[in-house]
């Protein structure tokens, strides 16, 4: 639970501020106008800065967060208490868009863990939902105005019946796409963009959080099942190639949401890259990882890879050891990884799980310098942690995060330092990387 702060307060209570919300725990959700709302960073509740709110964006949720009571700035006192008016209400704020601030509130005893999704400080003012964020890529390929059923429908039967005996192309249709809805998926059935490929049902690690695989002991479940067979090169090669080939900006990415570590099957993938080359030599292959072996990442890139995304909570190894638990392999395995694509002229980024008050932090700041520096790294995915923050901390063991620059502070520090990194959210097509990386997207 976020930790009340009124020695901050004082003096700078925020008129502009918008109001905390509350529901009433049956879904409806109310604005308390005699309390401005605060963010959590770390253990503590701020109040945010006013140029950093805005306006909830379209294909953003609200959540009501059970036996959680939030905390916010009293309109007349200035002083920081409780909205006893009902639970606590988070954001959950959609892909391309970085939280600047956690909902701050008070968990009460029993409280549930939350399921693994991000939550944003939320508020509300002239007649609209306000969230602390940034636009942090231009890209539109998980705009949810931008998805037809009509079409994705279509893309699923004309491909289930085009390679019917493909299993790879069968648990797209029926669990990335029509079960889990997955972004990805459903691009690959509009024939564009990025089109996934999982390969692994197993993983060299035990993230606290992990997507797709949650111990029996724990309360919360994984938001996609894990992949269960081993798919071959031919399986792979025979709907990507089409894929590279006919789509706009094309890109496929072996590391998905659904499946364990990629890695642990690099012999499949490195034939399926070998074979995809010698059909075209269209679009990027990328892989999203953790990283963990970099023998494996230097074949890759021998045979052809393109891009690398390696996923990390933080780039210090204190931090980033008990969230992903390795089996046989060091967080300097992956840095490793990064040099290596970079030495091979390769597309380098980390997919960043933005926390604010650890992300933020002085020691995490001067450790990214390091690692930017050391890996010659091209982009930064600033991607919000789908993650309890009560329960991060507590399983990795923080109950001081130190010392915070602000992450929209932080990202401007890092801009001015290192001009040519890229920020972002998704892995960059070859016309981008090669190309003008600024450019504009339409439906
Ligand atoms: S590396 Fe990925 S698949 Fe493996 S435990 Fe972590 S989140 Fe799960």
């Amino acid at each position: 639970m976020a930790k009340k702060n009124n020695d901050i307060i004082n003096g700078s209570g925020n008129k502009n501020s918008p109001y905390i919300l509350f529901s009433d725990g049956n879904g409806n959700i109310f604005e308390d106008t005699s309390l401005y709302v605060t963010g959590r960073s770390g253990w503590d509740a701020l109040p945010v800065p006013a140029d950093e709110w805005i306006a909830l964006p379209s294909g953003g949720q609200l959540y009501e967060l059970p036996d959680r009571k939030g905390i916010g700035i009293d309109v007349q006192t200035g002083e920081m208490r409780l909205c006893d008016k009902g639970w606590a209400v988070a954001a959950f704020i959609p892909p391309a868009f970085t939280g600047l601030y956690l909902a701050a509130y008070e968990t009460l005893p029993g409280a549930a863990t939350l399921p693994l999704f991000c939550y944003t400080a939320a508020g509300w003012k002239d007649d609209g939902f306000y969230v602390p964020a940034v636009r942090i890529e231009k890209d539109i390929r998980q705009e949810s105005a931008g998805f037809e059923e009509h079409k994705i429908n279509e893309g699923v039967n004309k491909f289930l019946t085009a390679y019917s005996h493909n299993r790879l192309v069968k648990h797209l249709a029926q669990n990335c796409c029509l079960t889990y809805h997955c972004p990805a998926a459903r691009n690959y059935f509009m024939g564009r963009w990025e089109c996934p490929i999982p390969t692994s049902p197993a993983c060299n690690a035990n993230c606290i959080g992990c997507i797709s695989f949650q111990p029996q002991e724990e309360t919360i479940t994984s938001t996609q099942d894990r992949l269960m067979f081993k798919p071959t090169a031919e399986e792979i090669v025979e709907y990507t190639v089409p894929h590279l080939e006919t789509a706009q900006y094309p890109i496929v990415s072996f590391g998905q949401g659904c499946e364990g570590e990629p890695l642990l099957m690099w012999e499949t993938i490195n034939e399926a890259i070998i074979e995809i080359r010698k059909h075209t030599q269209r679009g990027s292959i990328n892989i999203n990882t953790n990283g963990s072996k970099p023998d494996a990442v230097k074949a890759l890139c021998e045979a052809g890879l393109d891009s690398i995304r390696v996923s990390t909570n933080s780039v210090r190894a204190e931090i980033y050891t008990p969230y992903y638990r390795p089996n046989n392999y060091a967080f300097n395995d992956i840095v490793e990884s990064l040099k290596i694509v970079n030495a091979y002229g390769g597309w380098t980024s980390i997919n960043y799980f933005v926390f604010p008050g650890m992300t933020d932090s002085v020691d995490e700041y001067e450790a990214l310098r390091k690692l930017i520096s050391a890996t010659g790294l091209k982009m930064i995915q600033w991607r919000n942690f789908n993650i309890d923050p009560d329960w991060y901390l507590g399983k990795i063991g923080v109950n001081e995060t130190g010392e915070r620059l602000g992450i929209k502070q932080m990202m401007q520090l890092v801009r001015d330092e290192f001009p040519d990194l890229k920020f972002g959210y998704f892995n960059p097509s070859i016309e981008r990387i090669k190309g003008n990386f600024e450019m504009d997207f339409a439906h």
